[in-house]
This record gives C-alpha cells, structure tokens and sequence, in this order.
C-alpha cells in the first residue's frame, strides 16, 4: 500500500511516498523558497533526482510540481495517482478541537483554516496542500490529518499553565500546548535506539530548528515541557516570528503603531524573527551568507538564535534535574554547523562538548557530535514527521 505524506510548512512542502510494506521509501523531496522563489529537489529510491529552480507563488503550484514530479518524467516513481492509497498531512495546531489523527473532510480542513488564528504562519498552509490534494486525488482516496499538538499533552498543569487568572484559562482554554510533536516523538525515539537505552532512562533536550523552532524536554519519554506555547510564536527567534517577549511590550507595540490585534498578531509571526532583527531574510542561509559580507544585524540575529537555544537547554537540565542528550534537527538543526557549535561552545560546566571539527562536517546525517568525554551526548538526527505521519495514516484507514 502506498502513502503520500505531505509536511507544509510555512516556506517549505516536505513530501515522502512511502510503500508502508517494508516502510520503504519510493520517492522524497522538499519544494522550498515557496513565496520567495521556488525550488524543487527530489529523489526516488533508485538515486533519479530533480533539482530545478521553480516558481512557486504559493503551496498550491508547489504540491501540483511534486505530484507532476511522483507521476512524469525521468524521476517518476508511478503511472498514475490511483496508486496511492491516501494521503496522510502534518497539522501544526488541532487545539482542543482535534485531539487524534482524523480523517480530512471539507469541514475538518475548514476548521483547520479557521484555527489559523492560533497558527498563523502554518495552518493556513495546510489547509491549502489539502485542498490542492483534493484537486488532484479523486474523492476516494482517503485524506488523514496527523496533529502536532498530542505529544506534548502529558505536560504537567505547572508547565503548561500560564498566570492568568483560572476562570480565564478555563473559559478561553488559554494554555500551553506546544507543537512539532511528531518531530520529537520521531528524533527521541531514534535518539534511544542510537543510544542503545531505553527511553525512560534518557533526560532530553531535543532542538527542532527550522523556518520555526521549538526546544522540548523529553523525561522517561514523555514531553515535560517545550518552548512553543499557546501558539507556535513562542520561544526562540524564528524565521519570520518574534519568539518570546514581554506581553506589554506587544501593546506598547501595538499603541504606537496604531495596529489592531490581528495586525500585532500579522507583525509578530510575519515581520519579526530573523527577517525583522536582520533586516537580511527569514533563511538561515542567507543570514549566515550576510555575516560572512560583515553585516552586523545578520550577526546579531544569529548570536541571539544561539543565545536562546543556549538559555533553554540551561533550564530544562535544572527542571529534569540533569541531562544525558542533546538533539539536533529540523533544517537548522540537521545542517547548520554554525549554530550547533554556538550553542555548544561553553557548555562545558553542564558536561557538553562536541568534536567542532566533526559538526562542520554533518549534514543531515544520524552522527553523534559530542566528544567521548562528554558527559552529555550531542546528536543530530534527521527528522522523519513522514513515517510516524505514514503509520498513523494506515493506522486509521485500517479500521
Ligand atoms: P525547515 O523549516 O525545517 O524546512 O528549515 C528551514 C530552515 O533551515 C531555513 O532557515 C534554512 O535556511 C535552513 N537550512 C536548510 N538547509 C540548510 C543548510 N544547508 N545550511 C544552513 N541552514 C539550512
């Protein structure tokens, strides 16, 4: 049985066709630069690639090029979309709506849209990968949502709560949720199995770095706590969002320049993060391709990703009460050698160091980083959102 998994992201359309007898497989790639440029890479399992400059206005012209590139031409991997037997989507934000993989009718992928308020950057995106799917695959092939938001329900009320007043969390269901939940339930699981030693035994600190970031810490594998909160602008700088900060200074903010709610909320997930501190890009790449042209502003949204990174694995040791590993992954993390080594530069009184000379050579490949001595074990691990999307998808279609 074949499944399409489809992961939309904000910038990017992460895809996989995966032949779930033996889970192997058969096609992968990333459109990415969606509304920036466009580009497609692909790869079948027999090593035929594509690499071409697209344009790709929106998600929509970018999942239209990779059902072309599954179906035609030297890469194809199938003669026809009846191949596939459904599609299985990464959803950032299900909130108190969704609270386990469901199947996307109409009106699932219509509340998926509307919970765009709380995800702004992603939801959206979503919801149109998933109605672009629905163009293309006829009505019988099943389309499967997988929520980002389950892992982190075993957070304790003291993690998650904010301090608002009870009845208001109550009322308005105002809390932390945390997202990139699959990433870290696949990167801890292979982490373990790296490791040789069971998950309950592990105290971790898994970085998901990407376009948008999250730092989770994982205890006897469970999510004790994660970086992102009531939305996925919490936490460290991202691409395009602020990250944390001081809630009066976002109505000071919004005073000054005379912005409604839905404008303070446009501003801190689209203009802040990397793009508005740098005033270069939202890319991590064309930050780093900046600082190496001495621009300061690019430097300094790269030393302050490091610094919070740096913060959050500080204080997820003191809750968790020690620290056996470090995990590296999402595009930052999988390839950017510059910020794994800022962030493990000086880490040694928490018992991390890392062969610097080794992670200026990783990309995107399962290697440990640390030295031997390190009493913290540093990895970086590609994440697999597919296959657990993959196998949650059979799972339901199964029944
Ligand atoms: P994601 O959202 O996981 O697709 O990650 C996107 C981010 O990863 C962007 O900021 C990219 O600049 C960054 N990225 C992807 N590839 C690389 C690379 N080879 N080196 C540095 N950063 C990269």
């Amino acid at each position: 049985m074949l499944i399409l998994v489809v992961n939309a992201g904000s910038s990017s359309l992460k895809y996989q066709l995966i032949d779930m007898d033996g889970e192997k497989v058969l096609a992968k790639g990333n459109c990415d630069r969606i509304g920036i440029d466009g580009h497609i890479s692909h790869k079948t399992h027999d090593g035929r690639q594509i690499n071409e400059d697209c344009s790709f206005p929106t998600h929509t012209e970018a999942f239209e090029k990779l059902v072309d590139s599954l179906v035609n031409g030297e890469a194809a991997v199938i003669d026809s979309m009846s191949e596939i037997s459904a599609v299985g989507h990464r959803v950032v934000q299900g909130a108190e709506v969704f609270s386990e993989t469901t199947i996307a009718t109409d009106e699932v992928i219509d509340k998926i849209d509307e919970l765009a308020e709380l995800a702004p950057v992603h939801n959206h995106a979503h919801a149109l990968a998933l109605r672009a799917c629905k163009k293309v695959f006829s009505e019988d092939v099943p389309q499967v949502v997988v929520f980002d938001t389950a892992f982190h329900q075993t957070m304790p009320p003291k993690a998650y709560m904010y301090g608002i007043p009870y009845g208001d969390y109550e009322k308005y269901h105002v809390r932390k949720y945390g997202f990139h939940g699959t990433s870290h339930r696949f990167v801890s699981a292979a982490l373990s199995k790296a490791m040789g030693k069971d998950l309950k035994d592990l105290k971790i600190v898994s970085c998901h770095l990407g376009n948008g970031s999250s730092i989770t810490a994982i205890e006897n594998g469970k999510s004790i706590d994660t970086s992102m909160g009531f939305t996925p602008l919490d936490g460290v700088i991202m691409g395009t969002r602020s990250g944390a900060i001081d809630a009066s200074a976002v109505t000071y903010l919004a005073k000054k320049m005379n912005l409604s709610p839905d404008e303070m909320s446009s501003y801190l997930n689209k203009q802040c993060g990397f793009l508005g501190v740098s005033d270069v890009s939202s890319d991590n790449r064309e930050i780093y391709a900046a600082i190496n042209n001495g621009d300061e502003k690019a430097q300094l949204t790269a030393d302050m990703l490091r610094y919070e990174i740096k913060k959050y694995i500080g204080s997820y040791a003191a809750v968790m009460n020690g620290l056996d590993a470090v995990i590296f992954t999402g595009g930052i993390g999988e390839n950017s050698w510059e910020v794994r080594g800022g962030v493990c530069t000086n880490m040694d009184y928490l018992g991390i160091k890392i062969d610097f000379d080794l992670n200026k050579t990783v990309r995107g490949t399962l290697t440990k980083i640390s030295t031997p001595d390190s009493k913290v074990e540093v990895w970086v691990i590609p994440t697999n959102e597919e296959l657990l999307i993959a196998r949650d998808t059979l799972a339901i279609i199964s029944k």
